[in-house]
């Protein structure tokens, strides 16, 4: 008989658009300083821990949990002074990406800046979105007229802005934002409000204006949550009821949402570390503000791009002294840059002693 020829690799009828995308980029190394992934450098307070815990072992793990998280819906609406019916919540927003690129995206098309957050792109890409991507300016704010010039002439879908933007942790003024969402007409914009806590910003009031705007938050970053992935969308019912359509049922785990009702009962301490990241970025940024090749850039988000002579060099160099950092070096305008987390107090100063032995 013949042999069995092996299948493993085998290929096999993948629409041609996923297999042009490249997996997420991400090689995790392994060192003491972890400030590739704009995380909280602080774990959840281990009191909370402990309450979650105890409320994860009195839930029964054989049934499936709310079918749309109701429960929990109705507390991130009552901490963010939302309507209930507006507020949609999954396993990270990096999920509420992918659903708002089937809501709005598929057959339509995606509009963003260049560079932005790569889920936006790729998304897009996989789902067979048409991509349009709009250069930022050189001072890394919003190309307001040339995105004003794309809503007109492109088939409506969906606007991402992100607000601080990601990666380059800029902020813009309320009134270029609102610009936008009064030219946006049929699309759905989305609001990436992944860091506004580092910012002081608060996109909030914005959205309530208008029927087609969402604001996408997470618990991954000031509260500290990002291995419990969850985000959610605060947006008008339209949008909220017809996105909710496309989460799969039971989507949040019950241990993530017993955590995560123990993380609003006591959010007193978010700000206080948000507060922290704040001073501890200006005080990276200070620090390095007379150094010879480098040139830490203002940000406002818990990350910066640090810009070198040769990202290749300086993102080696400092993970021979235990730090790793995110190479953004081949995004456009980001020429020899490195995206550099805020950590610990000890962490930073760990920091910036090896950007200054960088010649
Ligand atoms: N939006 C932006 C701008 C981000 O930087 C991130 C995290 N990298 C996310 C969304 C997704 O965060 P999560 O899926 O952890 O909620």
């Amino acid at each position: 008989a013949p042999e069995k020829q092996p299948v493993f690799d085998a290929p096999v009828g993948v629409r041609p658009a996923v297999r042009a995308v490249p997996a997420y980029p991400f090689d995790p190394v392994q060192v003491p300083t972890k400030l590739d992934q704009n995380e909280n450098p602080y774990d959840f307070p281990e009191d909370l821990k402990q309450q979650a815990a105890a409320r994860m072992l009195e839930r029964p793990w054989n049934r499936y949990p709310d079918l749309h998280a109701d429960e929990l819906r109705d507390r991130i609406a009552a901490y963010e002074g939302w309507e209930p019916g507006g507020v949609v919540v999954t396993p990270g927003s990096n999920v509420l990406i992918k659903l708002l690129t089937e809501l709005a995206g598929i057959d339509q098309t995606v509009l963003t800046v260049d560079p932005t957050f790569s889920v936006y792109t790729l998304e897009a890409r996989m789902l067979g979105a048409r991509l349009v991507q709009v250069p930022l300016r050189d001072d890394f704010s919003l190309p307001v007229d040339a995105l004003k010039v794309q809503l007109e002439r492109q088939r409506p879908g969906v606007l991402y802005i992100t607000q601080p933007h990601a990666p380059t942790g800029h902020v813009d003024d309320e009134a270029a934002v609102r610009e936008l969402m009064d030219a946006a007409g049929d699309w759905v914009v989305v609001l990436d409000e992944a860091y506004y806590q580092y910012s002081g910003t608060d996109g909030r009031d914005l959205i309530r204006e208008y029927p087609n705007a969402l604001s996408l938050r997470t618990f991954s970053k000031a509260w500290g949550l990002a291995g419990l992935r969850a985000g959610y969308a605060l947006s008008g019912s339209e949008l909220a009821t017809n996105l909710q359509k496309l989460v799969p049922a039971f989507n949040l785990n019950i241990l993530t949402q017993a955590a995560l009702e123990v993380a609003l009962e006591n959010p007193g301490y978010v700000q206080q570390r948000v507060q922290e990241g704040v001073a501890e970025r200006e005080r990276i940024l200070a620090a390095l503000a007379d150094h010879p090749t480098c040139q830490a850039l203002p940000s406002r988000a818990n990350f910066f791009l640090l810009r070198t002579p040769d990202a290749e060099v300086a993102y080696r160099h400092l993970v021979e002294h235990g730090i790793v950092t995110r190479r953004q070096d081949r995004l456009r305008g980001l020429e020899g840059c490195l995206r550099v987390g805020v950590g610990t107090p000890a962490e930073n100063d760990a920091l910036i002693g090896a950007i200054q032995a960088l010649k």
